[in-house]
């Protein structure tokens, strides 16, 4: 990213050589994504963020439709998306778009009988999650593509077709983001959950997809999104995605021993340990990868989130409690309270993130002090 902060500093829209490097490293980054994601160069669009990416996707599709008494066009999405996806639903519902949010069972888990049951003739767009950052659970994405394709080779060529959209930055450094295997027409990823820069974002948008833009004004990414491109940040974002694309996996073996270590260790060194999301050590599933390699979403019995987390900070330890983009609320995990849990289970459930500088180490030193600070908080919130 370095050099486009001083030495390329032109502005990519401009014809001069300084900008029209700025303006080929932009595509070279382009270039990068599109072979990772196994799309067009030109299905790319650069945001700023995955916030960002799903306003454009969702939006996007939906100001193709003008709901009226007649006609109330219709969204499918899950209970457990992430805020971004679930308040930009809700802001559709005010704007007279009818949405149903599938439940998911017990593991987080989304049924492709379900989402087959809840399309309907008016429905225009699904989004689903690849992979939750709450509790890790992996969505059978090309299992509901399949559905949702099946759909709109039955419509009519006057019926609008399904656009299936998935919000995949949790899936970007563990999991395949090959559009195609994926069947998706929208993918949102960003730099922030990959070690990349902030505030950097991708829209995957397959061709012949039409997208209303909601930014306008001097018509960049293709008028997607208009602005002067951040470049450095563009840069690392896809440097970032080649680099955890290239090591996942490696990365997700070495993460998936720590995680099912810590997991086993904590359980066997504190009573009433509860693990929320799909236990990937269960016989049934040992081909299949059904959770991220790097959560671990657990609860202790009678013991508030909230305080544990404190307790934690104070010996270094970081842990987050619901969704960290949202942690200003002290409402109890939607994700949680989605997968049946009761509100007390909910308040009660922490995260422990695993990545790149976790090692056996670290997770002893967290193993050796938890048990302490865990009967600590029993003993004076009972
Ligand atoms: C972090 C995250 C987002 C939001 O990303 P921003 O880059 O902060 O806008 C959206 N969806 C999921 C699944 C996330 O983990």
């Amino acid at each position: 990213m370095q050099p486009f902060w001083c030495k390329y500093f032109g502005n990519p829209a401009s014809l001069y050589k300084f900008g029209r490097e700025a303006d080929v490293a932009i595509e070279k980054a382009r270039n990068t994504v599109a072979s990772i994601l196994k799309c067009r160069v030109g299905e790319i669009v650069f945001t700023a963020g995955a916030t960002e990416s799903i306003n454009l996707a969702l939006f996007g599709i939906a100001r193709n439709y003008k709901p009226n008494a007649k006609n109330k066009y219709h969204i499918i999405t899950s209970q457990i998306e992430h805020h971004a996806v679930l308040e930009s639903l809700k802001q559709l519902e005010k704007e007279g778009f009818e949405v149903t949010y599938l439940p998911v069972n017990s593991f987080g888990f989304v049924s492709s009988r379900d989402l087959a049951k809840a399309i309907k003739p008016a429905t225009i767009l699904v989004s689903i999650m690849y992979a939750n950052n709450e509790i890790g659970t992996i969505e059978p994405i090309a299992q509901l593509s399949k559905i949702i394709h099946k759909t709109n080779r039955a419509r009519k060529a006057s019926q609008p077709k399904i656009v299936f959209h998935t919000d995949a930055c949790q899936a970007a450094g563990y999991l395949d983001i090959n559009v195609q295997k994926l069947g998706v027409d929208l993918l949102t990823l960003n730099g922030s959950k990959i070690y990349g820069p902030k505030q950097t974002g991708i829209l995957y948008c397959k061709h012949a997809t039409e997208l209303k833009p909601f930014i306008f004004g001097g018509g960049q990414e293709k008028g997607l999104r208009s602005g002067t491109e951040n470049v450095p940040g563009i840069v690392g974002l896809a440097e970032a995605l080649k680099l955890v694309q290239k090591n996942k996996n490696k990365e997700n073996a070495r993460l998936k021993k720590l995680r099912d270590y810590f997991i086993i260790q904590v359980s066997k060194k504190i009573p009433h340990t509860n693990l929320h999301g799909p236990d990937e050590r269960s016989l049934y599933t040992m081909h299949k990868e059904i959770r991220l390699p790097n959560n671990i979403n657990i609860s202790f019995s009678g013991v508030d989130g909230e305080a544990l987390m404190l307790y934690l900070d104070s010996y270094n330890i970081a842990v987050s409690t619901g969704s960290a983009c949202a942690s200003a609320t002290t409402d109890p995990s939607h994700v949680i309270l989605a997968i049946g849990k009761s509100p007390e289970i909910a308040k009660a459930s922490i995260r422990f993130t695993l990545g790149q500088s976790t090692t056996k180490q670290k997770l002893d030193y967290v193993l050796n002090v938890l048990p302490g600070i865990v009967a600590e908080l029993r003993r004076v919130q009972s």
